[in-house]
């Protein structure tokens, strides 16, 4: 019988270590688990948030009114398919990073630039998390869970899932509840190292292997990301914001250094981290309990006691400014559980 909890304090489940109490909360370990949360919520007409690794999550100082599921459904099953590849399903509760170890173990390849990613799988698939120019989506299958709506099943395949640029049909619409994945990894390894740091890194190493690639990531992520046993953080709080070329050009007449990629035509990616540090000078910078990491102003630090509104004001105020003076709207890449 599944054990629900009342008035357990969000922030001892999140990395940025802010939010209230959740009314009911409950730990998930497999789909009948899931299934009697659902009839919890159901009967008392409750709304449901599901929470994986808390490593992308900024929740309000009121907590949440309903039910917080924990995800912990675990589990990893290998199938071969003869020469060119390997299905793996995963339980939405494992930790990415814990999948992204194992696959480079088994000599699989497509998943090992996402070493170092905090949170769970079902978190990463929500997200469609992203790191050094691989994203979860390339990798994905099918997607299975609970629509917690109408209380069906779904089985998803990567259409289905919509997936962008850190969106997807799951974040859009939260009634779905993810419990598996399935992801398609390579037996032929062909290192994709186009990332500039991580180019540097690796230069002059030798053969690429990819426990190398996966090593050269963990490090390079340990120096320069905060670690979020010491510090609350949840990461990259912003997307980069995508302009259009005209827009791109008339801000390079402005800022000669600023770098663009090119996504799809006529679509430039500007890091959020060089305009909050080149042009607003903000690296380092704090007011109270909250601030931008010395060496990624991408990331935004609770210094130990900041609240969920702390973290909004300085958040609002510092996106104002970069509206205000470059025209660019900076958007959450960190999800907000609000009661609002
Ligand atoms: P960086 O190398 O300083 O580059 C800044 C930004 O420029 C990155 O965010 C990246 O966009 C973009 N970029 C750099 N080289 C690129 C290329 N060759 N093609 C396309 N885009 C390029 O970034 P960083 O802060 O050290 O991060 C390195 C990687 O780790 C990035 O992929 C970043 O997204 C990832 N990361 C993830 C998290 C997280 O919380 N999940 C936190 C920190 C860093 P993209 O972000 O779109 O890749």
């Amino acid at each position: 019988m599944l054990e629900i909890q009342e008035n357990i304090q969000l922030k001892d489940f999140t990395t940025f270590k802010i939010g209230g109490p959740a009314r009911y909360f409950a730990i998930i370990k497999n789909e009948s688990d899931l299934r009697e949360a659902f009839i919890f919520i159901k009967s008392r007409k409750l709304p449901l948030f599901v929470l994986g690794g808390g490593s992308n999550l900024l929740v309000s100082d009121h907590g949440f009114p309903g039910l917080v599921i924990k995800n912990e459904i675990k589990g990893t099953k290998f199938i071969d398919h003869g020469k060119e590849f390997v299905t793996v399903e995963i339980g939405s509760g494992e930790t990415l990073d814990d999948v992204v170890a194992l696959s480079v173990i088994r000599n699989l390849a497509g998943l090992e630039n996402l070493s170092g990613v905090p949170g769970t799988i079902g978190g990463a698939a929500v997200q469609n998390a992203g790191a050094y120019g691989v994203e979860l989506k390339d990798r994905i299958l099918n997607v299975k869970g609970l629509n917690s709506k109408t209380g069906k099943d779904f089985s998803f395949d990567n259409f289905d899932c919509q997936y962008g640029y850190r969106s997807s049909i799951f974040k859009k619409n939260k009634k779905f509840i993810i419990t598996s994945i399935v992801l398609k990894l390579q037996k032929e390894f062909v290192p994709n190292i186009e990332y500039a740091g991580l180019k540097d890194q690796l230069a002059n190493q030798g053969d690429l292997t990819r426990q190398k690639i996966r090593d050269t990531i963990l490090q390079i992520r340990a120096e320069k990301l905060p670690d979020w046993h010491k510090l609350g953080t949840a990461g990259s709080f912003f997307k980069n914001p995508v302009v259009t070329d005209k827009k791109y050009q008339a801000l390079l007449s402005e800022y000669a250094d600023l770098p663009g990629f090119e996504i799809k035509k006529g679509s430039i990616k500007i890091p959020a981290g060089w305009i909050l540090d080149k042009i607003f000078n903000l690296k380092g910078y704090r007011e109270g309990n909250v601030g931008l990491y010395e060496k990624q102003a991408i990331v935004v630090l609770n210094f130990g006691m900041a609240s969920g509104a702390e973290v909004l004001a300085f958040v609002e105020k510092n996106k104002k400014n970069v509206k205000d003076k470059i025209g660019i709207i900076l958007e959450e890449e960190v999800e907000k559980l609000s009661t609002d």
